[in-house]
């Protein structure tokens, strides 16, 4: 079983799944008293959250190379960065180490395709509805289209990532608003809704709406399994 490195903490509150689903996927393969080897660099995310906000990615992409390359020498074998808004960085990261990343857009496109989907909504920070770094890697590399929700929609999917979502705070009126807008997503003809979040899942699942949805978390989780029990 390989060692799976995890970059968290963008927010803790979606981490914790990262690895109670890995250790999970684990048991389920392995049985008995098996779990993940995991080793977790987990970052103080208002400084990052500043950066962000701040548009100095390049900031926020050396904190999280020097994360990654502490994974690499704690012994890792490959490495999640577990939230999608900073794969804006992700290739900067990738370059400042010899180990894999197992990139997150990559992990949700392997799924979109096996379901043979190829419209799909996408809910998540406006960096990551609004910049080419995910939608267009979808598209470009993948050839699914991605439509997102209309500016004002963006703004509220947005808000409630950064000031409930990320702080472990999950509101019945912020879920009502979610489903309204992948309501409003569903009328332009699309077949599923990536949660292209971490904390998504927090506040919405399959059991609140027919539309298919694709959870990033779990996906992510899901194929850092594989990935660790690949010969
Ligand atoms: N975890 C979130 C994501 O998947 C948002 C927090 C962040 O900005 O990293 O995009």
């Amino acid at each position: 079983m390989k060692t799976i490195g995890l970059i968290g903490g963008m927010s803790w509150e979606s981490t914790q799944y990262y690895y109670r689903q890995i250790n999970q996927g684990i048991r389920q393969r392995l049985g008995g008293l098996h779990s993940a080897q995991i080793l977790l660099h987990s970052v103080d995310f208002a400084p990052i959250e500043a950066l962000q906000h701040a548009g100095d990615w390049d900031a926020a992409a050396k904190v999280l190379s020097q994360a990654a390359q502490s994974l690499e020498s704690g012994g890792a074998d490959f490495f999640l960065i577990c939230t999608n808004t900073m794969h804006k960085v992700a290739d900067t990261v990738e370059k400042s180490v010899k180990i894999p990343l197992l990139h997150i857009a990559d992990a949700t496109a392997k799924v979109l395709q096996a379901d043979k989907i190829s419209r799909i909504g996408l809910l998540g920070t406006a960096f990551t509805m609004e910049q080419s770094f995910y939608k267009g890697r979808l598209s470009q590399q993948h050839g699914i289209e991605v439509l997102v929700p209309d500016a004002r929609d963006r703004e509220t999917v947005h808000d409630i990532i950064y000031r409930e979502l990320c702080l472990g705070t999950v509101k019945p009126a912020s879920k009502k608003t979610y489903l309204q807008i992948i309501e409003r997503l569903q009328q332009q003809g699309i077949e599923g809704v990536i949660l292209g979040c971490t904390e998504i899942c927090m506040l919405v699942n399959q059991a609140d709406t027919s539309i298919k949805l694709y959870d990033t978390t779990a996906i992510h989780a899901e194929q850092a399994v594989d990935y660790a029990l690949r010969d």
